[in-house]
C-alpha cells in the first residue's frame, strides 16, 4: 500500500475506540504513521495484545507504522472518595498521606488522600493546587505535618483518582517510578519503536530512561514530552539530550497560563527544526470530533497552524481512543495537511537556509537537497543510523525524500520524521546493486516510474575508502 506524499505525519492514541482489528486496519489505511500506548490507562496484557495485533494488521495490509509507549513519568493523584464530593466554593479542604478513603477530618472538614508522599514537603502555603484539568482550583493556607489545608477557590465534582497539577512547583518525584520501568521492561520486550516520557522536567531525566533501556539493549528512541514550566525553562537542553520532542498541550495549558501556549508551541517547533530534532504538536487538535463528525473551525485552524509551522506530527488522543470518529479524524487532518503543504510549496521558501549543519558530510545534505530541487528530483538516501534522514528533514525541502534502511527498527523510527518516505530493504555489498533495488522498490511501489530524476545520498567506494557521495541518477 502506498500513502501519498503528504508530508506531515500523523500519530493516533489507541483505545476502546480503535483496539479492535477492523479499525486498526481502518486506520492505518486512512494514513497513520504511529501507533500511541498511553500507559495511564494499560496493563501490560493489553499493550501486549495491541502490539502484536496493530503488527499483525500491518504485515495483512503491507503498511507499517510504528509503536510509541506513552511512559505516565511522575504525576501526582488524588485517592478515593467514598462519593464524588461537591466541592463549594471557599470551603475549607484538605489534602492529606496515608489515611485511606477520603472522608472528614477530626474537625469535620472534608479531606481526601494524595498519592505522594512528599506533597507537604514540595508544596507552600500559597500555592495552587489544580485538580482535574484545572477544573477545580485551591489556595494553600497552612501546613501542618502532612496534612495540607486548602480553600477552595473554583468549586467542583472531585470523584476517584484525579490528576493534581502545582503549577511552578518543583515536584521531587522520580522520574521514573518503578511502575514507569515495569512498563518500559514490557515495551522494550516488545521491541516497541518509541518511549516518550511524561513530565520531562530536566535534560537527565531524558538521560535516565536512555541510559535504562541501552542497559536493556533497546534501541528505541526517547521522545521528551514537555508538560511543565521546569520544562519550559530548560527547553533548549531538553530538546539537545532528546531523539524528539511531544508539545503537551494537555497538562501544559494547566500548568502554564494558557494564553502562552502558542508562544511555547512556535519556539518548541523552531527549536527542534534548528537542532534536527523531530516535534508533534499533541492534544485536543480535533477534541469536538470525539462525539461530531465534523470538527469546529477553531480545531480546523489549529491542525493547519501546527502543519504551517511545520511540525513533524500532530497527534490524536481522546478523538481516537474513546471518540466516535476516530476515522474521519486521521480522514480531516490528512484534507488539512494535504491543503496547507500545497499552499506552503507555493510560498515557503524550497529549503531552510537558516539551519545550521556542523558536519560536513551534513553539509553535503543540504546541497543535494538544493540540486535535487533545482532537477526537480526525489532524493533517495541510504541510511543505517538515521542521521541523513533526520538532517534531510530539518531542512524541510520541498522534494520527496525516500530513505532505504536495512535495519529494520529504524525504518519504523524513519516515520516520525516530516517529509521521509521510509522502506525497509536488504544492503547488499555491491552498491551499485542496492541502489538498483532501490530504484525497483520505487517502481514497484508505484512511488516513481522510468525516467524519473533522482538524487542519490550514499557511501561508495573510491578504491579502498568509504566515501559519502552525491549523485545525480534517473529511475
Ligand atoms: C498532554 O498532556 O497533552 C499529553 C499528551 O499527555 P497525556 O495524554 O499523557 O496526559
Amino acid at each position: 500500500m502506498n500513502k501519498s506524499t503528504q508530508k506531515t505525519k500523523i500519530i493516533f492514541t489507541i483505545g476502546p475506540a480503535t483496539d479492535s482489528e477492523e479499525q486498526i486496519e481502518a486506520l492505518i489505511k486512512e494514513g497513520v504513521d504511529i501507533c500511541r500506548i498511553n500507559m495511564a490507562h494499560a496493563d501490560h496484557k493489553w499493550t501486549t495484545e495491541i502490539v502484536n495485533r496493530v503488527r499483525s494488521v500491518c504485515k495483512k495490509v503491507g503498511r507499517h507504522i510504528a509503536i510509541m509507549m506513552d511512559i505516565k513519568g511522575p504525576e501526582v493523584r488524588t485517592g478515593d472518595v467514598s462519593e464524588t464530593f461537591q466541592l463549594e466554593k471557599d470551603e475549607i479542604f484538605y489534602f492529606t498521606y496515608g489515611l485511606g478513603l477520603g472522608g472528614k477530618t477530626k474537625d469535620g472538614y472534608r479531606r481526601v488522600d494524595v498519592n505522594y508522599p512528599d506533597f507537604y514537603r514540595d508544596i507552600a502555603v500559597g500555592n495552587t493546587v489544580l485538580v482535574d484539568s484545572g477544573l477545580i482550583r485551591l489556595e494553600v493556607l497552612s501546613i501542618d505535618g502532612t496534612d495540607v489545608k486548602c480553600k477552595v477557590q473554583v468549586p467542583g465534582p472531585l470523584g476517584n483518582r484525579r490528576h493534581i497539577n502545582l503549577p511552578g512547583v518543583r515536584v521531587k518525584l522520580p522520574s521514573l517510578t518503578k511502575k514507569d520501568q515495569g512498563d518500559v521492561d514490557t515495551g522494550v520486550a516488545l521491541a516497541i519503536e518509541f518511549f516518550a516520557l511524561s513530565f520531562v522536567r530536566e535534560p537527565k531525566d531524558i538521560k535516565m530512561l536512555k541510559d535504562y533501556i541501552s542497559q536493556k539493549d533497546s534501541e528505541a528512541k526517547v521522545i521528551a514530552k514537555i508538560e511543565d514550566q521546569q520544562a519550559i525553562s530548560n527547553l533548549d537542553e531538553i530538546i539537545i539530550a532528546a531523539d524528539g520532542l511531544m508539545v503537551a498541550r494537555g497538562d501544559l495549558g494547566v500548568e502554564c497560563s494558557f494564553e502562552e501556549l502558542p508562544t511555547i508551541q512556535s519556539r518548541a517547533i523552531e527549536k527542534c527544526i534548528e537542532e534536527t530534532k523531530p516535534v508533534i504538536v499533541a492534544t485536543q487538535m480535533l477534541e469536538s470530533m470525539i462525539s461530531a463528525p465534523m470538527p469546529t473551525r477553531a480545531e480546523i485552524t489549529d491542525v493547519a497552524n501546527a502543519v504551517r509551522e511545520q511540525a513533524d506530527c500532530i497527534m490524536l488522543s481522546g478523538e481516537t481512543t474513546i471518540g466516535k470518529y476516530p476515522v474521519e479524524c486521521v480522514h480531516t487532518m490528512n484534507r488539512i495537511a494535504s491543503k496547507i503543504e500545497i499552499e506552503e510549496k507555493q510560498k515557503a521558501p524550497a529549503l531552510r537556509k537558516d539551519i545550521t549543519l556542523r558536519l560536513p558530510k551534513s553539509k553535503m545534505l543540504r546541497s543535494a537537497a538544493q540540486l535535487a530541487i533545482e532537477l526537480d528530483a526525489a532524493i533517495v538516501v541510504f541510511t543505517r543510523k538515521g542521521l541523513f534522514p533526520q538532517k534531510l528533514a530539518s531542512l524541510r525541502p520541498q522534494i520527496p525524500i525516500y530513505a532505504f534502511t536495512d535495519n529494520e527498527m529504524l525504518f519504523k523510527q524513519l516515520l516520525l520524521l516530516r517529509g521521509i518516505e521510509p522502506f525497509y530493504m536488504n544492503f547488499v555489498s555491491d552498491h551499485e546493486e542496492t541502489i538498483q533495488h532501490a530504484f525497483k522498490m520505487l517502481k514497484d511501489r508505484k512511488w516513481s516510474t522510468d525516467g524519473d530524476p533522482i538524487v542519490v545520498v550514499t557511501k561508495m567506494y573510491a578504491g579502498n575508502e568509504l566515501i559519502d557521495t552525491t549523485q545525480i541518477r534517473e529511475i
